[in-house]
């Protein structure tokens, strides 16, 4: 199976994306269709043993839309001829459609617009030992939107000038011959759309348009040559409601392009260049080139270009762009930083990691742009309305005619005939098709760029429908930094061997319990060095086991203790535990305990109670013991608290709260949580800083910042209220436009004008979501 991000051009109306989906859901090999609107892509997922893009993208061609051919030229190192079999080897890279090779030293690839980068290009031509560096790329995002964008405004232009040479009472013979130029010129828009339509049978505004539009034009042209006297033409009117859609058109473009912007932001982070170490000295390179490994420098202003570890110096870095945080955060060798994120002052070198499509930043907008074309329940409810409302409406309009030239004034073929173009024209399809895809994009940009990130608009949608908040404890309440408090040996040990064994067997783990006794263990003995361990296992919530020359070591807590059969006799000589106990056993043999304890973040107390405020049961659900567990939930301000409870344990009891009809937001660090995360109804994994687990949860906060919770629950309730306004809107607005129309008392222009503006204020309404952030920076509380 195969998951492809295609670019599709063309896809006009709501109506179109039922249609592209039903035709691409019934083509062979294609398991599933997630079409975005307004970003103008489908998330595709196909079989390639049963098909490939160029018969998907035939397909797509057929109903009528465009699956835009991108182009990558390669600068040759050398000009020369280019073996075959490397032009048939980049052919073979996924996303490559054709290549060609030029005089001048340049290849050319043609990419299907999947989003495949130079990176894999030139890694490709590199392992077929070809040194290439990319050059000029064309027909990009930007490209694509610029030149619709132009398209239309060259439209406009020339309707609006011949609607104004309409509006100058010419001749009706004159008037005929600039009216049919306004019909099959600028009006040529329409009826593509509408034949495409009719094609595959599922109609939008396009039809509408056009039907009313080519009766007025009918009626005219008829008048104009037939008639000698005491007649009115409505060329003109027919020109004003052409110019006021592709206006709108124009308009809605523009919007939806706002709309999309944060996504293009987060793109335009990467840098084009870095400056890359080889043979001792830093050369200017493309990104493209950059390799895993490679040691980058980065000054103050730059940005950084990949994801990868400070080997050397160290700067402020202001990471603002995936945390939404806009303190700068200080970095030193050993400290991770992120690619697009800005150094502010110093300078780094950076072992470079995370590249290309494995970076945070390329994954972070798959991520935002995969929930954008996912369909939240309440759009799939929007897009089957917006299905039959086309045929209800034209039904309307052939009732009015009827109506008008049967009953209210028999024979009276202008006046039947303009009140049906003035339903034709005045109702909006696509107020209600955009009402909920703008709304949800908008916001999930937003979101991104406050260091919120959505996975899907499900989340979205009900997110703020959670009554009951469950949050684990380690990393997510805390620091998830603990510290060793106290090492404890058992009578006779030795403090020194019970923390060398210990840290020995913990190096392996990667739970923030275990980095803290691996740490406090290389600060406490400056030479030490781990004794190989093996047979190592994790045990989740509980602890780990492993061998150490030839000895079982256990380190965990009582349960795995017990599990193991080895039993703590009630000791009198241990004194009582610090915080979190880690019992350490050899053999059998209870070598001793070492206490950590972590500190809670400093927002949590205030989080919890904003989230207590705004009405939501609280809990404290840990792995760890009751003492800890109790004395963290007060600290933190909450009541219901579970321990000792295994990561499956937490699923379970997410499973029992819903069945008392509860709805679960569960928050976690996504480390071990992942059963319960998945549960939930709803569920957020913090991250801390470049250790972010995308896949884990619906929500991500990067950050790991609990000040953003109640933002995550305020943002997606304000969607929704958006999403549910759009909506009454559309449906208000078309049941108050159509019997107005109907009764004959609008003029065309103005039913074109009040279609426009309903359908543009959808959007400009969707867009006020931006605010939601901006409103945060100003008033932080
Ligand atoms: P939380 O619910 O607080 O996130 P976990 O489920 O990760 O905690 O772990 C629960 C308990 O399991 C810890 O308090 C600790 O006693 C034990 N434990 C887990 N992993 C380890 C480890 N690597 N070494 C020692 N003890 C561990
Ligand atoms: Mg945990």
């Amino acid at each position: 199976m195969t998951d492809i991000s295609l670019k599709i051009l063309d896809m006009e109306c709501a109506a179109c994306v039922s249609r592209l989906d039903r035709i691409l859901s019934r083509l062979p090999g294609i398991s599933d269709v997630r079409i975005n609107f307004t970003a103008s892509n489908a998330a595709i997922t196909y079989d390639e043993r049963q098909t490939d893009l160029a018969s998907i993208s035939a397909q797509i061609k057929k109903a009528g839309f465009r699956v835009p051919i991108e182009e990558q030229d390669l600068l040759l190192q050398e000009a020369g001829p280019v073996p075959e079999e490397i032009v048939s080897g980049l052919r073979n890279v996924p996303g490559v459609k054709d290549v060609s090779v030029g005089q001048d030293g340049i290849l050319t690839v043609f990419l299907w617009p999947v989003g495949t980068d130079a990176r894999a290009l030139v890694q490709a031509c590199a392992d077929m030992d070809l040194v290439v560096t990319p050059g000029e790329a064309r027909g990009g995002d930007e490209d694509q939107a610029i030149e619709k964008q132009m398209g239309l405004l060259k439209t406009l232009v020339e309707s609006a000038a011949l609607t104004s040479l309409l509006m100058l009472e010419l001749h009706p013979k004159v008037q005929f011959v600039i009216g049919t130029a306004l019909q099959f010129g600028p009006g040529k828009h329409f009826y593509k759309g509408a034949l495409r339509d009719l094609r595959n049978r599922s109609f939008g505004m396009d039809t509408l348009l056009s039907l009313s539009s080519s009766l007025i034009y009918l009626y005219s042209s008829h008048t104009a040559l037939t008639r000698k006297q005491n007649f009115t033409l409505y060329f003109g009117s027919d020109g004003v409601l052409l110019s006021l859609i592709l206006f709108g058109k124009y308009m809605e473009q523009v919007a939806a392009g706002e709309a999309n912007s944060a996504i293009r932001k987060l793109l335009h982070l990467q840098p084009k260049t870095a400056m890359v170490l080889s043979d001792g000295a830093y050369v200017e390179t493309p990104v493209e080139n950059i390799r895993q490994k490679d040691l980058v420098l980065v000054r103050t202003g730059e940005r950084i270009p990949a994801d990868g570890t400070v080997v050397e110096g160290n700067g402020a870095v202001d990471e603002s762009m995936i945390t939404g945080e806009s303190l700068p955060v200080d970095k030193q060798p050993g400290d991770r930083v992120i690619g697009g994120s800005l150094c502010r002052s110093g300078s780094l070198t950076v072992e470079a990691e995370g590249l290309g499509k494995d970076s945070l930043l390329q994954q972070i907008v798959a991520t935002v742009q995969r929930a954008q074309c996912e369909k939240a329940p309440v759009e799939k409810y929007a897009d089957r309305v917006a299905g039959w409302f086309v045929p209800a409406v034209i039904g309307t309009a052939a009732s009015t005619f009827l109506l008008w030239y049967k009953v209210l004034s028999p024979g009276d073929l202008e006046k039947a005939l303009l009140a049906c173009c003035d339903v034709l024209s005045v109702a909006c399809p696509c107020a209600l098709g955009l009402a909920t895809p703008t709304a949800l994009m908008v916001s999930s940009s937003t979101a991104a760029e406050n260091g919120i990130l959505f996975s899907s608009g499900r989340f979205l949608e009900n997110a703020y429908l959670a009554d009951t908040v469950l949050f684990d404890k380690t990393g997510t309440l805390t620091k998830g930094a603990p510290e060793v408090t106290d090492v404890v040996p058992s009578d006779g040990g030795l403090e020194d061997e019970l923390v060398r064994l210990c840290a020995s067997a913990e190096v392996l783990s990667d739970h923030p319990i275990a980095k803290a006794i691996a740490e406090y263990a290389a600060a406490r003995f400056p030479d030490f060095l781990p004794e190989p361990a093996e047979r190592f296992e994790t045990f989740p919530g509980l602890g780990i086991r492993c061998e150490i020359a030839g000895q079982q070591i256990l380190c965990g807590n009582r349960a795995l203790l017990r599990e193991n059969g080895v039993l703590i006799a009630p000791q009198s000589d241990l004194s009582p535990a610090s915080g979190t106990e880690i019992w350490v056993a050899a053999e059998g043999r209870i070598l001793g305990r070492i206490d950590v304890a972590d500190t809670l973040k400093p927002e949590t107390r205030e989080a919890v109670h904003r989230l207590k405020q705004a009405g939501k049961e609280v809990w404290l659900v840990t792995g760890d013991n009751e003492s800890t567990a109790r004395s963290i939930a007060s600290e933190a301000g909450i009541e219901h608290v579970a321990w000792s409870v295994l990561p499956t344990e937490k699923a379970e009891l997410i499973r029992r709260l819903k069945a008392e009809g509860k709805t679960i937001c569960m928050i976690g660090d996504g480390i071990n949580d992942t059963p319960a995360l998945a549960d939930a109804d709803c569920s957020i994994a913090m991250g801390s800083g470049s250790d972010i687990a995308i896949e884990s949860a619906g929500i991500l906060l990067p950050s790991g910042d609990l000040k953003k919770l109640p933002d995550v629950f305020a943002l997606s309730a304000e969607t929704m209220k958006t999403v549910h306004q759009n909506l009454r809107w559309a449906l208000f607005y078309n049941g108050i436009s159509i019997p107005v129309a109907a009764a004959g008392l609008l003029h065309p222009s103005i039913c074109a004008a009040s279609m426009s503006l309903s359908s543009i204020g959808v959007l400009l309404h969707s867009l006020r979501l931006q605010k939601f952030g901006r409103k945060k920076e100003r008033d932080p509380s």
